[in-house]
């Protein structure tokens, strides 16, 4: 098929043309959630746009598969292999064991995942069902003369190539290689600053809850190997696109390179997709902060999960995004103004071909164009506003909702079907929202919950939040 789907490939640092390795088919990987913690909506602002990206893919008539692994052993709270376990952390903390943690956290995981719309991947494997593979890939390059052991670990020797630092810039080069990381006690083991850890068999051992016999003691594999190892199980020896959020690209993509290129003797994977950061007031949002937004909190505040998606789509995924309410309480009244006026679409006419086509060409040129998923919501609406029959926009919006996956069409049905309301309804729930607030802060509750009852009885549920009291019709 003819490749005209174009992504910045951070290999290259450049936007360049998917070629991939087999016609019409897409092998591509993505780094899954380390499973200690809920993740934050930055973390599942990668998500959605590496799930958008695969839509897009099959939207153009890519044949895509698409595996990710679920991190529930060796991501150390450092990235430069010390500190605990995360894992271990997130069992002391909940005084339960790694695996009830990694059972419940995997499951939390995919719950976000449905209610941002986000698909599953076709594989899902957890680390620690891939002990035995980790174990050959570490056999393996310690016989290529790729891997040291000292003080009981296995480490990878970066000085054993010619280009450690693929995804730097010379200058950056010049600095990681020079450069200590002020934050990291040096692990004296390790021959060259860095070099990283295969298999663990000594560092905070006692700690440790899952280990596994392995030729160099018992012990547990590190972060990075997991994921060259899941992926050629499940994709072989080549792939064409891995994605994950900017800060795997140092260490952990380049370690995952380094490692499988040295086992395999060849180029692994071709294109590079990394998402920018969300960030917040005190700058990247992470999991170690403690602080974090997660998509129940936002739910629980009365917001529509999927208008936090539309927050992500309406940027582009190499650019950081801030995070505010006020631009998420923006974006939920776009939201409802776009179904509002999709729900104002008659159904009517026949499907007119060459509108259909000219619209759909846009729509794919957009996803085309490095994945530029605002300007593909700006041709919703244009074609909103665009001279051609219902039927036709209809089509148009059903299609490209398969990449958005904002629920349009079924939202604007759900506003025609009377779950709408009128400007005489909406004022006389105003009314009541302010007479129920002039009673709380007179502290009458009982009249304050008379009123919630009373809207309940006509099907209006209200919700106090942060910003005020919201609705829904029920
Ligand atoms: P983790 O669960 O920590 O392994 O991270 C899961 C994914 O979220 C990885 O691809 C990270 O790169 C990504 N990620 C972490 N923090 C953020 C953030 N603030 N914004 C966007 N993506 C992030
Ligand atoms: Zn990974």
């Amino acid at each position: 098929m003819e490749n005209k789907f174009k992504i910045f490939n951070s290999l290259h640092r450049e936007v360049e043309t998917i070629i991939p390795n087999e016609d019409g088919k897409i092998a591509m990987y993505t780094c899954g959630p380390t499973v200690y913690h809920f993740a934050h909506i930055g973390n599942l602002r990668s998500y959605i746009m590496e799930d958008v990206l695969v839509k897009s893919l099959r939207f153009v008539g890519y044949d895509v598969k698409r595996v990710m692994n679920i991190t529930d052993v060796g991501h150390l709270s450092s990235d430069a292999d010390t500190g605990e376990d995360k894992m271990v952390k997130g069992a002391k903390r909940e005084h339960k064991t790694v695996m009830e943690i990694a059972k419940f956290y995997t499951d939390a995981f995919f719950a976000d995942c449905k209610d941002l719309n986000i698909a599953d991947p076709d594989v899902v494997e957890p680390a620690t069902n891939c002990i035995p593979e980790f174990i050959h890939m570490v056999e393996a390059l310690l016989e290529k003369g790729y891997a040291y052991q000292a003080g009981g670990n296995v480490y990878f020797d970066t000085s054993k190539l010619d280009d450690y630092y693929v995804f730097s810039s010379a200058t950056e080069k010049e600095q990681l290689q020079v450069g200590v990381r002020d934050d990291v006690a040096e692990d004296t083991n390790k021959k060259n600053k860095s070099d990283f850890v295969l298999w663990f068999t000594k560092s905070k051992f006692e700690d440790q809850a899952l280990k596994w016999d392995s030729p160099w003691g018992v012990g547990y594999p590190g972060w990075h190997i997991e994921c060259s190892c899941i992926s050629m199980k499940h994709l072989g020896e080549y792939m064409d696109i891995h994605c994950g959020g900017i800060d795997n690209m140092f260490p952990h993509h380049t370690n995952e390179i380094a490692q499988s290129e040295a086992y395999l003797g060849h180029k692994w994977c071709n294109y590079w997709f990394h998402v920018h950061h969300l960030n917040d007031q005190s700058g990247k949002m992470s999991k170690s902060k403690g602080d974090f937004l997660t998509v129940s909190l936002l739910k629980e505040k009365g917001y529509n999960p999927l208008v936090y998606r539309m927050f992500c789509l309406q940027s582009h995924y190499r650019k950081p995004l801030m995070f505010s309410y006020d631009v998420l309480d923006n974006m939920t009244s776009a939201y409802e103004k776009l179904v509002k006026k999709i729900a104002e679409i008659k159904e009517e006419g026949t499907v007119d071909e060459a509108a259909y086509k000219e619209y759909r060409g846009k729509f794919e040129e957009c996803l085309c164009n490095d994945v530029n998923t605002s300007t593909a919501i700006t041709v919703i609406y244009d074609l909103l506003k665009a001279d051609m029959s219902g039927a036709t926009k209809l089509k148009l919006i059903d299609e490209f909702d398969q990449v958005l996956s904002l629920d349009l069409l079924k939202a604007a049905k759900e506003l025609g079907e009377g779950k709408n309301v009128d400007a005489e309804l909406e004022s006389y729930i105003n009314e009541k929202i302010a007479e129920r607030k002039a009673a709380k802060k007179a502290k009458d509750f009982a009249t304050a919950d008379a009123i919630r009852e009373e809207l309940l009885t006509k099907g209006i549920a209200i919700k106090d939040t942060r910003e005020g009291t919201t609705w829904e019709l029920v």
